[in-house]
């Protein structure tokens, strides 16, 4: 099961100049081959699929515990997208190159690329071999944070800023935990892989405040009770900084989300939202809630 909190791993700013090409260049983050919704159903089908996890826990933990994680990184993107949409025209939209943002989707996230294409359950790799799946998970937050450093060369915006520059690092250690699993698993030196690609985070700006919370040395253990056995796994030195990695007993403390205004152009949330508002606040008062 999973249990859901109302926070954000990041402090995204709130909405300024509206960015609906940049917008549409943050879904492949999203619903590219190695966007998020990869990452998170990958680690999501690997750890439903898991056979014999009494004998091998540590390394079935780190792989659910990072699906866990992966969850509240589609949340980020979709917040990200919405804020860079907030107050777009519509009438303008129909140069921009993502119209279903608007036409279909009321000015939010879609589970597509950033051309459109829905994301596809074959981006899935989740054969059984844990080191051939391990190996993969590797490669995909490779490709993953490539992609960020694209979407963050390519979109100014603050917000895509702050997302890309937050989940460069995020994933910057999903990598580390994968390659240690592995050289655990098979005695291999990944670190000589390390930095692959190669990003110098240390001289992004947006990076710069979560390296220094050391957040590119936690990990973060996403349940009340379980995944313990993580700790088994991700330990030892940092590949490419010598530091030492950490286990969180819980989830990062998070933020607060933006509460993004309604958009009547596009009838999101509807229309006329105060009528809803007016509905939603006699209900509140009829269930003792104000
Ligand atoms: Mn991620
Ligand atoms: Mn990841």
């Amino acid at each position: 099961m999973i249990l859901r909190i109302d926070r954000l791993g990041v402090e995204l700013p709130p909405p300024s100049t509206p960015d609906p090409n940049g917008a549409a260049a943050v879904q492949e983050l999203m619903g590219g081959k190695f966007g998020e919704m990869s990452t998170l159903m990958n680690y999501t089908f690997q750890s439903f699929n898991f056979r014999d996890r009494k004998s091998i826990r540590p390394f079935y933990d780190l792989i659910a515990n990072i699906a866990a994680e992966e969850f509240g990184h589609i949340e980020l993107v979709a917040t990200t997208i919405n804020t860079m949409l907030t107050g777009a025209s519509l009438s303008d939209a129909k140069d921009g190159a993502y119209k279903q943002h608007f036409l279909f989707g009321g000015k939010g996230a879609l589970p597509a690329d950033s051309h459109g294409k829905p994301w596809d359950g074959s981006y899935v790799h989740s054969s059984g071999d844990l080191i051939e799946d391990l190996t993969h998970n590797y490669f995909l937050e490779s490709g993953a944070r490539s992609g960020k450093l694209r979407v963050y060369e390519m979109v100014e915006h603050e917000a895509a800023r702050a997302l890309t520059g937050y989940l460069l690092v995020r994933g910057g250690v999903h990598q580390v935990a994968y390659a240690r699993a592995l050289e655990h698993l098979t005695g291999a030196d990944m670190s000589k892989l390390f930095p692959t690609p190669r990003i110098p985070t240390e001289k992004i700006p947006e990076c710069k405040p979560h390296l220094d919370a050391g957040l590119h040395l936690k990990l973060y253990r996403f349940s009340p009770d379980d995944y313990k056995e993580v700790v088994a796994v991700f330990n030892g030195k940092h590949p490419e900084t010598g530091e030492e990695l950490e286990v969180v007993d819980s989830p990062p403390e998070g933020f607060e989300p933006k509460d993004l205004p309604a958009e009547t152009d596009v009838f999101a949330p509807d229309y006329a939202p105060e009528e809803i508002a007016e509905i939603a606040n006699k209900l509140r008062k009829k269930a003792g809630l104000k």
